[in-house]
């Protein structure tokens, strides 16, 4: 599959800012910067499997295999 230009609408937790992001087709991101308000935040990685399955509406290319 190619679907390489997935873009993500991330919420960020700290000030409630979406922004898009586009999500890689490999890899994994746990952490994210807001743009607006320049904070990195991260995920609980026990529960959570990348920053776009946790603060996104989409879900990681490794998510969406299952
Ligand atoms: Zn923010």
């Amino acid at each position: 599959m190619t679907t390489e230009n997935t873009e993500a609408m991330i919420t960020c937790p700290y000030c409630g800012s979406k922004f898009k992001k586009k999500v890689p087709s490999k890899g994994k991101h746990i952490n994210c910067k807001c743009v607006f308000c320049h904070t990195v935040f991260g995920i609980n990685t026990s529960d959570d499997c990348c920053v776009y399955c946790a603060y996104s509406d989409v879900k990681c290319p490794n998510s969406q295999k299952k």
